[in-house]
Order: C-alpha cells, then structure tokens, then sequence
C-alpha cells in the first residue's frame, strides 16, 4: 500500500514538472512575439478616435461624426482619400506645421480653422478672415470639442531659438470626459509634466528642435498618459529611436501604453 502511495506521488512529481516546463516554453514563445518590431496600434481598447498619421507632425483625427485635421501640410495630395476636415489645428509657424497652399486646398465653407497669433499673422488675408485665434491659455468649442491652447517650447539655452514660449499652441482637445494631448514641437515643460487625466497623448521627440527620447519619456512618466503615441521624431540625424522611448516608458511605467504609428511612410 506504501509502495503504490509512494509510486503516486512520484507520477503527480513527473508530471507536475512536466507542466511547468511546457508553462515555460510557451511563456518564451510569447515572449518572443512581443519582442518582434511592430508598427501598429496597439491601443484598441483606448481607440475612442481613429487617427490617421499623414507624415511628421501631420494627422488626420475622426472623432466620432468630426474630422480634424492637426498642422495639414504636403498639399492635397498628401489628404487624398481622406474626408473633409470639419475642424483644422495649426500649431506653429514653421513649414513642418503651417502651410498656406495646403490650407487653401483643404479648407471647406464649413471648416472652422484654429490657430495661434504668429500663424494668423503669416496667412495670406482671405485665410487669416478664416482663422480662429486663441493663444496660450485660451479655448475654443466646436462640434462639442472643448479645445484648449498651451504653452509649447524649448528650454535647452541652445535650442531657445526654435520655439520661443508663447508663439505656438500646443493642444488638449475634450470630449464626453476623454482627452487629447497634441504636443506642438517643445521640451519637457512644466505644463506637460502637470497635465492630468490625459487618454492619448501625441509627444514630439527629435533633436535639435524639440527634446531626446529620454526627456520625452520623463515627461510622460510624469503625466502618465493612458496611450501615448512617438510622433515628430524625425531630426537632422534621422529618425529618433522611439524603441528605446517606448523601453524607457514602460521600464518606468508598464501600464502606460507606447503605440507606435508609422509617420514617415515615404522615407527612403
Ligand atoms: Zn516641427
């Protein structure tokens, strides 16, 4: 009787180990796919908004029935395919941003166009009768949107010259208690590390202009996005390495997701 209990036993051992090695490989199997490159959003679950990158700082937005356009550029051949934008955000004055032919070509009798000061001031008159202006600190509503203006620019001394506080918008759109962050081009600011309750965040990342990866990556630790999308990372030395952004995110923080689009389809 001993025996056979003992026998048992033995079998249960085996066949315990067993399991758990099959528990292991299947583990490092999964592993493995996780690591593989991937290009793709992985946000489903947190996708109230369909987001369309067009290149760099270029998006196409549809939340629900309303289609924004964020800094159209590249001309209408660059929103081609796409529907008409009910609402247009510009945040800055440079070509990455604001362009004046790409606004005439996309623009309906029904857009309503947001833009900060600088960037009406540069518009040719009948877009600048078009623009609505708010500046830092201020907001807008449209098609039951709260938008809201703030602060974007530099903080290393040496790179001061590219967005001086003030001029540009960064943007937080609001709706049935979910929000955007759209970044604009800047560093880690104070207004960035304080925002709260953010769902998706869109955080630029590329030398010199705006900040490094390992910034950016502070940054979002700090205000700690629900999703967080890498995009205007392409610098003067190519693109930023938004692996290592995504590996400094979630080393601090796993919860946060790092979705990766591809912004720059037409790269050599
Ligand atoms: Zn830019």
């Amino acid at each position: 009787m001993k025996r056979i209990f003992l026998l048992t036993l033995t079998v249960l051992f085996f066949t315990a180990c067993n399991n758990q090695e099959k528990k292991k490989t299947e583990e490092a199997s999964m592993t493995a796919e996780m690591e593989q490159p991937e290009m793709m959003d992985e946000a489903t679950s947190e996708n109230f908004i369909d987001i369309t990158p067009i290149e760099h700082a270029t998006m196409v937005l549809q939340w629900d029935d309303t289609v924004l356009y964020v800094d159209p550029v590249g001309g209408a051949a660059a929103f081609e395919g796409q529907a008409e934008p009910d609402m247009i955000l510009v945040t800055d004055i440079h070509g990455d941003h604001m362009n004046a032919e790409t606004l005439q070509a996309v623009l309906t009798e029904n857009t309503t166009l947001i833009a900060p000061q600088a960037v009406a001031d540069k518009l040719p008159k009948e877009l600048q009768d078009k623009v609505q202006v708010i500046n830092n600190g201020e907001s807008a509503m449209h098609s039951d949107i709260a938008i809201e203006a703030i602060p974007m620019y530099n903080l290393r001394e040496e790179a001061k010259k590219f967005h001086a506080k003030g001029r540009g918008n960064g943007y937080i759109l609001e709706k049935d208690g979910k929000r955007v962050y759209i970044s604009g081009d800047t560093e880690d600011i104070p207004e960035m590390r304080n925002l709260t309750d953010i769902d998706i965040a869109f955080v630029c990342m590329n030398l010199p202009y705006t900040m490094p990866v390992d910034k950016a990556a502070e940054a979002v630790l700090d205000f700690k996005p629900t999703v967080v999308y890498p995009y205007h990372y392409r610098g003067t030395e190519g693109l930023s390495d938004v692996n290592k952004f995504k590996d400094l995110v979630n080393k601090g923080d796993e919860s946060i997701t790092v979705s990766q689009l591809d912004w720059y389809p037409n790269r050599q």
